[in-house]
């Protein structure tokens, strides 16, 4: 897994070339591909390191760090969500992150991470639906119709089939935007004038709106039996989407319970209600849907691992490309105790010169 670049050099993935290398291999493809190399990591969950991740918060938004490692390769994303942002003119979500090796512990990849998060986002939304949606689902409500949504209703048209999507936002000119992107991408699009107009018909409900605040994007009344519901928006403490009642209703499935307990729509339930952990469902360890009118809910709020994932397999897809630049990062003293002799000789180079 190494770039055929010098050691002292690490490659760089700017926003430029994050888009030229997705566009390069085709934005749903890599949406499958993340959705594939997400789950096999999902697979392997006890090889990882986990913790929930740290979180600063102040009263507009939050930034976080979130690591992990699986012993080989340690990887970390700086992410920030400030829902006020977008009145600015300013993206509520962005984000770089770090890929390094854990034997020598020198990074091998830092790249932009806004559009790789939407792009992960989108693909463990799928990927969750892939395990937990009706098998024959082909309508899908989209309400929050922001910077994730056409990533949202790409991912579950290329990994579950979807054909028909209905949006709604608060915004209409967000929905209109979103239609207007979404258009001849072989998706039949739906615009809304409600929450509740967007989800009838919808076999599968992705909410992925932006507020601090408890809100209530849906309400008992408005979720009928069978459907699964992919909550996105809801993720941090004082941020969800959904009533109470239809958590109560719905079988619950996680990402990592420590850190969905405190950001997650389960907040709102008791600390020890019961909830699976996606990864036991895909390794086979627990059931996924269990009855056709069972509602099925991914609290979906982000982990370390789908991070690490994106990250190692933009790092494998750089091979042979240049959709990078070399930064130039590690101090590499010829003799490597001898770190103060290159900071001098490189003061006379410069006299010299
Ligand atoms: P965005 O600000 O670009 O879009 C949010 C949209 O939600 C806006 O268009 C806004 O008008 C709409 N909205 C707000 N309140 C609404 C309501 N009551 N009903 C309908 N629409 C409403 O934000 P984004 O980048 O698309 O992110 C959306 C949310 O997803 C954020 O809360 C973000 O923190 C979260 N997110 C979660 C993950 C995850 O892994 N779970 C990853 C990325 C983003």
């Amino acid at each position: 897994m190494s770039l055929p670049s010098r050691q002292a050099y690490v490659p760089f993935v700017s926003v430029d070339n994050m888009m030229r290398l997705v566009l390069d291999v085709g934005i749903e493809q890599i949406m499958v591909e993340l959705a594939d190399v997400i789950e096999a990591d999902f697979r392997r969950w006890p090889d990882f390191d986990k913790t929930p991740r740290v979180a600063s918060h102040s009263d507009i938004g939050v930034i976080e760090l979130m690591p992990t490692s699986d012993g080989q390769h340690y990887g970390f994303k700086y992410v920030n969500g400030h829902p006020g942002n977008m009145r600015q003119g300013l993206q509520t979500v962005t984000a770089f992150g770090v890929l390094a090796d854990v034997p020598t512990g020198y990074p091998l990849l830092i790249s932009e991470m806004t559009i790789l998060t939407a792009l992960r986002t989108a693909a463990t939304s799928a990927m969750a639906a892939k395990w937990l949606a009706p098998r024959d689902a082909r309508v899908m409500a989209m309400i929050g119709n922001g910077a994730q949504a056409e990533f949202q209703a790409l991912a579950m048209k290329a990994v579950c089939g979807i054909r028909e999507v209905r949006l709604y936002d608060i915004d209409p000119s967000a929905t209109r935007k979103c239609a207007a992107n979404l258009a001849g991408r072989g998706l039949h699009i739906v615009q809304c004038d409600s929450a509740a107009e967007a989800i009838l018909g919808a076999q599968i409900i992705t909410t992925c709106t932006a507020d601090k605040q408890y809100a209530t994007i849906l309400s008992d009344n408005m979720v009928g039996s069978g459907v699964h519901i992919n909550a996105v928006g809801g993720d941090c403490p004082g941020k969800t989407e959904l009533h109470r009642d239809i958590l109560l209703r719905a079988g619950i499935f996680v990402e990592y319970p420590p850190q969905t307990r405190i950001e997650g729509e389960i907040q709102q339930l008791d600390p020890d209600h019961p909830v699976t952990e996606l990864w036991q469902v895909i390794a086979g360890q627990s059931a996924g849907r269990v009855a056709a009118d069972q509602i099925t809910l991914f609290d979906s709020v982000g982990f370390a691992v789908e991070d690490f994932s994106a990250l190692r397999h933009i790092y494998q897809r750089l091979q042979g490309t240049s959709f990078y630049q070399d930064l130039d990062m590690i101090a590499d003293p010829d003799d490597p105790r001898d770190l103060f002799g290159m900071l001098c000789r490189a003061g006379a180079q410069d006299k010299v010169a």
